[in-house]
């Protein structure tokens, strides 16, 4: 497949008008200039944005970036466009997935949110493109598609995502700079561990926030992120996503896997070595430095006037054991990792189903880590190694 000219990195930015779709941009046009000055070799390039509906502001995205190739899975979406749309915008559920096999770019940001972002990983998975893996479904429901497929190709997953970028750092401290997952564990690696903020209700009991309105659960103290996620945090669901991610991602099983409540997030992972040291790696929250990592990976370029870790100012971190009774999404986490197959696409699917009902006002907040759960526990694991039994399983 094209790999570009030397230095020429052509990227594709899936759920460009997203949180982390529009933190990617910048990160590019920072790397832009950093390329302009001479600071980096790699000639990053967008050549592909895709959006779900939001036609304009995909547009007004791409315009620093000459006319890159659209791509809207809300057909009806494309007539929003102020310029000629049949030369211009791909359209339609599949779009993004069309979008990746027409472009056949170097690196396709996954950052589409949901299950809805599988195809368009495997594509960019088939075409062996490096993925910066932003979409957690991708990996939790079709990890073992995306892998396999992964492996045959040389396509490269390249995490993305706050604590895998994190847990990246430390293993590469363990195994070397040209580290790339998905990979195998590092020799020397007794346990990883991803720390949680714990979420807007952190303080708070179950009993307290089962009624908690929308609202109030999306109001999170650290982070600013979608809506989805940021539910996702007040749940766990996010952290159970996550540790299924990173057993893809590094080879771990949910043995030398676990939490760590750490409400200030400035650690984001942790790697316990076999000789009881741990590293850590420490940063402001701020998407935009795991987002630059995955794109100029294995270097380490400067990061302009984005904000510095002053631990001084900060004073102290705290650290505490996550609660299994009260986020019974951790225990989900550890089931689908054992259990395999397709139970990782069946939580993953209950739990988005679960999160729209209660954004829609249909279920307390208390629901949706307990319909995730029983839904989970209730379903046959089946195989998962075709995108069709995945995408069976998820619409279960
Ligand atoms: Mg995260």
């Amino acid at each position: 497949m094209a790999r570009g000219n030397a230095g020429r990195r052509r990227v594709v930015v899936l759920g460009a008008t997203g949180s982390v779709g529009t933190q990617t941009l910048d990160v590019l046009a920072h790397l832009r200039v950093l390329r302009e000055r001479g600071v980096i070799d790699a000639d990053f390039e967008v050549v592909g944005l895709s959006a779900c509906a939001n036609a304009r502001e995909l547009q007004r995205l791409g315009e620093p970036w000459g006319s890159p190739r659209l791509a809207l899975a809300d057909p009806g979406a494309v007539a929003d466009l102020s310029h000629e749309p049949a030369k211009t915008c791909l359209s339609g559920p599949a779009s993004a997935e069309h979008l990746v096999r027409e472009l056949e770019p170097d690196v396709v940001v996954a950052s589409i949110v949901g299950i809805a972002g599988l195809p368009s990983t495997l594509a960019a998975a088939q075409i062996g493109a490096d993925i910066a893996v932003a979409n957690k479904e991708s990996l939790v429901a079709g990890g073992e598609i995306v892998l396999a497929t992964a492996q045959r190709t040389g396509a490269r997953l390249l995490p993305l995502d706050s604590e895998h970028a994190a847990a990246w750092v430390c293993l590469k401290s363990l195994a070397g700079p040209a580290y790339t997952p998905p990979a195998a564990p590092p020799p020397g690696l007794r346990r990883l561990i991803l720390t949680a903020s714990g979420g807007a209700f952190r303080d708070r009991s179950r009993d307290e926030v089962y009624d908690a309105k929308p609202a109030e659960a999306l109001n999170h103290p650290n982070w600013d992120m979608g809506a989805k996620v940021t539910i996702d945090s007040a749940t766990l669901a996010n952290k159970a996503l996550e540790l299924i991610e990173a057993h893809w991602l590094f080879g771990v099983g949910s043995d030398r896997l676990g939490v760590l409540v750490h409400r200030q997030s400035i650690v984001h992972a942790l790697a316990e070595c076999d000789d009881h040291g741990v590293i850590a790696q420490l940063a402001a929250p701020d998407m935009r430095l795991p987002i630059q990592a995955a794109l100029t990976h294995p270097a380490i370029v400067d990061a302009g006037d984005r904000p510095t870790l002053d631990l001084a100012s900060l004073g102290r971190l705290d650290f505490a054991e996550p609660d299994f009774e009260r986020f019974p999404a951790l225990a989900m986490a550890n089931h689908v990792i054992d259990e395999g197959g397709t139970k990782g696409a069946v939580f993953s699917a209950a739990n988005e189903v679960a999160v729209e009902a209660f954004l829609r006002g249909e279920i307390p907040f208390g629901r949706i880590d307990e319909l995730a759960a029983e839904v989970t526990l209730g379903a046959r694991s089946a195989d998962a190694s075709t995108l069709e039994a995945v995408i069976e399983a998820d619409a279960l």
